[in-house]
């Protein structure tokens, strides 16, 4: 009876040896990876690639300047941080402004080579 007793105790103790290297396992990181949801857009992403505790990447960067994704979307949606591209109307608003900031820069730069120009 006793050697039954150890038997078990020898199965059990390798079952769960096993199990603790299963989960152990790096080979496949994306099972890891924990999914949170952005604040600000609402999407979806992946919660060690923000800075943010609760912000995407896109929205940590657009808000706050932190380092972006850069985004390589399949099947809409960026395989590397999880976000679906969606953009809150706050973050449209920013954007806005980043565009038009960039203009204005590039028209002022035109005007400044024209004028460059006409001196030569
Ligand atoms: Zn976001
Ligand atoms: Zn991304």
């Amino acid at each position: 009876m006793e050697d039954k007793i150890l038997k078990y105790e020898i199965i059990a103790e390798t079952s769960s040896l096993n199990s603790s290297i299963g989960t152990n396992d790096v080979s496949n990181p994306s099972s890891e990876k924990s999914i949170r949801t952005c604040d600000e857009c609402g999407s979806k992403y992946y919660e060690s690639t923000s800075q943010m505790a609760s912000l995407c990447p896109e929205c940590a960067y657009v808000l706050y300047g932190y380092d972006n994704c850069d985004h390589t979307f399949l099947n809409g949606r960026c395989i590397k941080c999880f976000w679906d591209g969606t953009h809150s109307k706050y973050i449209k608003k920013i954007k806005k402004e980043w565009k038009k900031a960039l203009k204005k820069e590039r028209k002022e730069e035109l005007k400044k080579e024209r004028k460059s120009e006409k001196k030569n």
